[in-house]
Formats: C-alpha cells, sequence, structure tokens
C-alpha cells in the first residue's frame, strides 16, 4: 500500500521482499479469504502504549478507501458479521489487485531479496533531500534511496516472512522497542481442564470470557491443548501470564434463575437432562463431572439449593487458568514493537531518524481480530506512502 501510494506520486520505489513472492500473510489470511478490513473501524479496536497514535492514520485512509478499492477491481465480498469483510473467493484477489496497482504506479519488487544491514550517514537520510541517503545490503546486492519503509512485519508464523529485523532496525536508529508477545493466540492449559478440553476437542460454544477488565462474547473453540475461537483470541491479546480466565458458559441468562426454573418445572428430572437443552450434550457431560458429580443421578428437588447455586455460579463464571498460549507458531499477530514515542503519527517518520519510516505490525499497533490489523496495514501504509 505504501509503495503503491508512494509509485502514484511518481516516485522510484523498490519493495524488497525476502520472501519467494510478496504477500504470504494475505494468502493464508482469513481461511484463504482475507479478512481484509471491517466496517466499524475505530480506535478503540487497537492495543498500543499510546491507544492514540493510531487515530490519524485511520482517519487518512478508512476502511471505506481500502472497499473503494476492492470494488475498483470488482473483487466480490461479504460481510461475515459484525462488519467483518471477507472475499467471496479467494485472498489471492486481494494479493492481485495489490500487484496490478503496484505495476500500475511503476514499482518495482524484487523477491528473495533479504535485506541485511543498513548504512546511513548521521543526518544524510531526510525525505526531502535528493541525495541518496541510505545503503540497503541484502544477499542481492546493496540499493540506495532517500527514503527507507520497514514493514518487516511481526514474529507470528515465521514460516510466512515475520522476522525480527525491523526491531533490529529501529533499536539501531535509537527508537525504542516495547516488550514482544504473540497475540490473537490459543491459550493452552497443563491443569485438570486439559483433560477436559481434549476431550470436547472441536466443540464450540458461545460463550463470555473475561480477563484484565475486558470481555468478549462470541464463539469459544475447545482444542487438544487449551481454548481458542474469536473470543479467545480477543482475549489473547489483553491476557498476562498467571492471570485467571473467566468463561460465562450462559451469558445472556442468570444460571442461578434457569436452575431455580429447572428444579420448579422438573422436580423429578435431572441436571443434566435440562441443561442439556441450553448447552451441548458432551460439555454437560464434563461439567456434571466436576461440578455435582455426587447428584449426578439426584432428581433436581432432592439437590440442595447451595449445591445449584454453585453449580450456577459456576456456569456464569468458570474461573480457568491458562498456563500459556500457543506461541508465535499460531499467533496471527506480534503485540508490542516499535514504540510509537519515536513516530510521527501523520507520516510514520522517524523522530530522530528522518526518512526513516515504520509501518504496519511492526509498529506498537496492535488490532482486535476482524480485519482490523490489515486496515491498520493499509492506512499506516497509505500515510507513509504520501510523504516518502
Ligand atoms: C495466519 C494469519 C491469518 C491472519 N488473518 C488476518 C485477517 O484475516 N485479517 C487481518 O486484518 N489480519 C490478519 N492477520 C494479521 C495480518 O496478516 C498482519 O497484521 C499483516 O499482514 C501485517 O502486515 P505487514 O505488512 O506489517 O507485515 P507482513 O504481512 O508480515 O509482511 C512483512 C513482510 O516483510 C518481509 N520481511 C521480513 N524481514 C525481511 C527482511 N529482513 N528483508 C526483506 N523482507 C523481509 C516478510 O517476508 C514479509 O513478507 C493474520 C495473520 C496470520 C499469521
Amino acid at each position: 500500500m505504501c509503495a503503491i501510494t508512494a509509485g502514484q506520486r511518481g516516485r522510484s520505489v523498490l519493495v524488497i521482499e525476502k520472501s519467494n513472492k510478496v504477500g504470504k500473510k494475505i494468502l493464508m489470511s482469513g481461511g484463504g479469504r482475507c479478512n481484509f478490513t471491517n466496517l466499524y473501524v475505530e480506535p478503540d479496536r487497537f492495543l498500543s502504549a499510546n491507544p492514540h497514535f493510531c487515530k490519524s492514520a485511520l482517519s487518512r485512509y478508512t476502511q471505506w478507501d481500502f472497499v473503494a478499492l476492492v470494488e475498483k477491481h470488482g473483487i466480490a465480498y461479504y460481510d461475515k458479521g459484525q462488519g467483518q469483510l471477507f472475499c467471496d473467493e479467494s485472498a489471492k484477489d486481494i494479493v492481485a489487485m495489490l500487484l496490478a496497482e503496484c505495476e500500475e504506479a511503476g514499482v518495482q519488487i524484487r523477491t528473495e531479496c533479504e535485506v541485511k544491514a543498513l548504512k546511513v550517514e548521521a543526518s544524510s537520510l531526510e525525505s526531502d533531500q535528493s541525495d541518496n541517503g541510505v545503503l540497503i545490503d541484502t544477499n542481492d546486492g546493496t540499493f540506495q534511496a532517500q527514503s527507507l519503509v520497514i514493514a518487516t512485519g511481526g514474529l507470528s508464523i515465521p514460516t510466512l516472512g515475520g522476522s525480527g529485523y525491523g526491531y533490529e532496525v529501529a533499536e539501531q536508529f535509537g527508537l525504542k522497542k516495547l516488550p514482544l508477545k504473540p497475540a490473537l493466540v490459543p491459550f493452552t492449559f497443563t491443569d485438570g481442564f486439559k483433560q477436559i478440553s481434549e476431550k470436547l476437542s472441536g466443540l464450540s460454544v458461545e460463550a463470555r470470557v473475561s480477563s484484565a477488565g475486558k470481555s468478549f462474547l462470541e464463539p469459544v473453540l475447545f482444542t487438544h491443548r487449551g481454548l481458542s475461537g474469536p473470543a479467545v483470541l480477543q482475549l489473547s491479546s489483553y491476557w498476562r501470564d498467571g492471570m485467571i480466565v473467566e468463561m460465562d458458559l450462559l451469558p445472556t441468562q442468570d444460571a442461578a434463575e434457569l436452575l431455580k426454573g429447572f428444579k420448579e418445572a422438573s422436580p423429578k428430572g435431572l441436571l443434566r437432562t435440562q441443561l442439556a437443552y441450553h448447552l451441548p450434550k458432551h460439555l454437560v457431560a464434563e461439567l456434571e463431572i466436576l461440578w455435582w458429580p455426587k447428584y449426578a443421578d439426584t432428581a433436581l428437588a432432592e439437590i440442595p439449593d447451595k449445591v445449584l447455586q454453585q453449580v450456577a455460579e459456576n456456569l456464569n463464571g468458570w474461573h480457568l487458568k491458562p498456563a500459556g498460549t500457543e506461541g508465535y507458531r499460531t499467533a496471527e499477530v506480534t503485540l508490542g514493537g516499535v514504540c510509537t514515542d519515536g513516530l510521527s503519527s501523520k507520516t510514520m517518520e522517524s523522530k530522530t531518524q528522518p526518512g526513516l519510516y515504520f509501518i504496519g505490525e511492526v509498529v506498537d499497533v496492535t488490532g482486535h481480530l476482524g480485519g482490523f490489523n490489515f486496515q491498520w496495514a493499509w492506512a499506516s501504509g497509505y500515510v507513509a506512502g504520501q510523504v516518502v
């Protein structure tokens, strides 16, 4: 996006890509259909040490701008819910669109070209100077440029090209790097919950998960090693080691009232039978072993209110303690990164090194699940492309 914007301004642009093709993450994204943006982009859908930083770029290149580009290229798309826009056909359409725009803007692309080192004269890398300011050493020769835009992404899924090189560059030029952490990533467990999740692996329920003062009500997926699904992935961006996660399995109901109702309406019935009208049977079977094993075959009328009350509390707030996350191997994004204090929010240019820019995921701006990370990549790329 940055290359396209700069190319359209008549700049001579070279994209240096270490992989054998560009846009690998786009191709893999959204299950192969690329959730390319979201209809409801708001600054509060992004995490950053400076929550205001993302506002300028997001307001100058909006989701509507990207949608217009997608429509210009005749790419069919749909809203999967909650404003998440996906390609009807394939993520390949988005990469093809960007490549077509690059070609039209005269952008050159060099793949299998990895940046190894950068050399710059103390103050010669300036966007408004015509002399060549930076020497870019790669495995495929040395290049010179007046402006250099770092768009190396994060550490997630290393096989897709993510590298820590952008963070090294930031440090080389005196920019602060905030601690990195895998985000939008499943939780793993090593306690008794691991056996439960293993047994229920593949099962998805609509639940509210909460931790660190944040809550997400979306599907939760049980996996072989713990929990995943949109609600859990969203929460993982806020969760810190050692924190408890509270899972509300009946997010739209007061479980105490519900169980009281069971007892009144079906005094001879079993708790598992009644609960199975509201939750998957396999899940109820596991909850029974965990929370009311002694009363598994006891008629509801005979189960003490105290026991039902405790079960209700657990249903509305099951306390779970993840051992950790699946890490960068499966994380969709990297939290943290190049500290925004050292960057201009209007242009993404380094405040300490004129002519050096950082865009996309390498910057300490991380979106929620739902197309926000791509929108940040497009928007930050666009604003840098306007000035490089
Ligand atoms: C599996 C998966 C699915 C995702 N799905 C979505 C989704 O549907 N919607 C959404 O909004 N976000 C999604 N994301 C997140 C999104 O892909 C990223 O936030 C986004 O791609 C970041 O863009 P970027 O340009 O900053 O970095 P990247 O897309 O990671 O691109 C960085 C590029 O830099 C190259 N590179 C790195 N180091 C060097 C070097 N030294 N020299 C040369 N080249 C180098 C890499 O090879 C790579 O091609 C997903 C992520 C993953 C992993």
